[in-house]
């Protein structure tokens, strides 16, 4: 991973130091006092509801039939609420009618948290650069991703009473919840 070799608050080497129970990247020099926490990001996501389908989309960098939810950072100054109706317009051109919490997840892979909206929207779809294609699906047909996202989704459809329904990215086959399987571990691991 891609991180500071130098301190930008004083210019000196910064080496890994155990601070607060962990090891961290931290300058050197005295006096200076800098520390790279590296915490997660926040990211937003969206579970747009858009004429009773669920509509997801593929990023322009992604290959073909990978489809995920919108997604977008948070900006200074900006209410998450009103971040993820931002990142719907400029994405999507859809306008917010309602922003509601879904749930917040992890995403350690990519030292991110995930906070999920479910968002009504209305108006009509043209798609940014970023974004390839589009798709809109009825939400009980709705398969999921087993990663970040795909959490929020299935939360969003249990709610419902939708049938949640995990599929591996990579071999496109139906599997079981990760979660259970998740929570299965973990429970032998406290024993
Ligand atoms: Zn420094």
């Amino acid at each position: 991973m891609p991180t500071y070799r130098f301190c930008p608050q004083c210019g000196d080497e910064l080496m890994t130091l155990p601070l607060s129970g962990r090891e961290r990247l931290a300058c050197a020099g005295h006096d200076c006092g800098f520390v790279h926490w590296d915490n997660p990001l926040p990211v937003l996501a969206a579970v747009v509801e858009y004429q009773d389908k669920l509509l997801l989309a593929r990023n322009a960098a992604w290959r073909e039939g990978m489809f995920a939810l919108v997604t977008g950072f948070l900006e200074r100054d900006e209410t998450p609420e009103a971040g993820v109706a931002r990142e719907l317009k400029e994405e999507t051109n859809l306008d917010a009618e309602s922003v509601a919490l879904i749930g917040v997840y992890e995403f350690m892979r990519k030292n991110e948290l995930i906070i999920a909206y479910h968002v009504k929207a209305s108006g009509t779809i043209a798609l940014s650069d970023e974004l390839a294609e589009y798709r809109l699906v009825a939400p009980e047909k709705m398969r999921i991703w087993n990663a970040g996202t795909g959490f929020a989704v299935a939360d969003w459809l249990a709610a419902r009473g939708y049938p949640v329904r995990f599929f591996d990215r990579q071999t496109g086959a139906d599997i079981p919840d990760p979660r259970a399987a998740r929570a299965e571990a973990d429970a032998t691991t406290l024993q």
